[in-house]
């Protein structure tokens, strides 16, 4: 097998920031040497032979990655983390972490430990983010999933590439999102070469929902039975195969249903097959302003809806732009009033 490395060289001279990432992913898993060959595309030069390799394979992200097999035949593959769980599942996860919590996941001590919540919540209160995640992969690996929708969680996954350690993305389609949410999604999938699992609705709960009520029955009778079918119900499927969670989740977003939010909880909602989940909220002590200014600093791609006044971004139908002195939350089901705002994707209730 011989492995070769595409990566980009900007016009100034310097690796693109996720190719140096990656390289420092790979050494810090003891990979680099692992890497026969590593090819430059050049900033400006169609015909560096980076980018020759990336058009034969038409590939238009950096880096990327050629599995070449004794046969002769390629693969390609733009995930590291793809590349290490094919190739090398057996290589040491990194032991950057202090103390006793970068020891590898253990199935059998992970229920146990999600007893630990409260002290775990205590413990983390004061914590990074980094570091609340960085416990958490190295805790349960690829068993935590990242649950992806706003820009809170793309911070996290920016986070967890930069730590390292496999972790799994999920998101749900409820088939009712803006065209510039499908587009966001791919970006995350390209900027940071993860494959992103896509929870859809039952068909047939939603061919009956829909039959019955038509398409935007929430208008008249609220939105927490759709909610349910396109959201709640297939979240609640999805995470039984995890054993914990995070979410973007962030005190401020609601005086009335996160203000006293713990950074790690057991999961009053939903629940892994084998047991309690435990629920991450890695950001609830940031503000709004800390979370942007983090992805000013590194660039984060971001939904361009945020650009045009959705601070908070759900379905296309049920989400509009706010004005200047309306809450972050005030563009989420607006028609309705007195209610929590909250989907019941974490909160119990009658939708769920
Ligand atoms: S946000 Fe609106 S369209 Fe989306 S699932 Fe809920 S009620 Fe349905």
């Amino acid at each position: 097998m011989q492995i070769t490395m595409v990566k980009k060289r900007l016009a100034s001279g310097e690796p693109c920031e996720k190719c140096a990432q990656t390289e420092e992913l790979l050494r810090r898993r003891g990979l680099w040497e692992k890497i026969d060959e590593v090819v430059w595309a050049i900033e400006g030069e169609d015909d560096s032979p980076g980018f020759v390799i990336a058009r034969r394979h038409g590939i238009d992200v950096a880096p990327f990655f050629v599995i070449r097999d004794a046969g002769g035949e390629e693969t390609v593959l733009t995930s590291p983390l793809r590349l290490i769980r094919q190739y090398f599942p057996a290589a040491p996860r990194t032991a950057s972490k202090p103390s006793d919590e970068a020891e590898p996941r253990a199935e059998n001590k992970a229920e146990s430990k999600a007893e630990d919540a409260v002290a775990m919540a205590a413990r983390f209160e004061r914590a990074d983010p980094i570091e609340i995640l960085r416990w958490a992969l190295g805790r349960y690996g690829d068993k935590c999933a990242i649950a992806f929708s706003g820009a809170e969680d793309v911070v996290l996954i920016d986070m967890a590439t930069r730590i390292g350690l496999p972790f799994h993305v999920l998101t749900l389609d409820t088939g009712r999102l803006h065209a510039e949410t499908y587009a966001f999604l791919d970006e995350v999938r390209r900027r940071y070469g993860v494959e992103i699992e896509i929870l859809l609705p039952d068909d047939e709960a939603l061919c009956d929902f829909v039959g019955r009520k038509g398409m935007n029955s929430f208008y008249q009778d609220g939105h927490r039975e759709c909610c349910a079918i396109r959201k709640v119900a297939p979240l609640r499927r999805a995470l039984r195969a995890y054993q914990a969670w995070t979410t973007g989740q962030r005190r401020d977003q609601s005086p009335a249903t996160r203000a006293a939010l713990p950074v790690i909880e057991n999961d009053a909602v939903h629940a892994s097959a084998s047991g309690k989940l435990l629920k991450l909220n890695p950001l609830a002590a940031w503000s709004y302003e800390q979370v942007w200014a983090y992805i000013r600093k590194h660039a984060v791609p971001y939904n361009p809806l945020h650009d045009a006044d959705y601070p908070s971004i759900g379905c296309q139908p049920c989400t509009r732009a706010i004005g200047p002195n309306e809450h972050e939350r005030d563009g989420r089901w607006w028609w309705e009033h007195g209610g929590t705002k909250e989907c019941g994707l974490h909160v119990a209730g009658d939708g769920i």
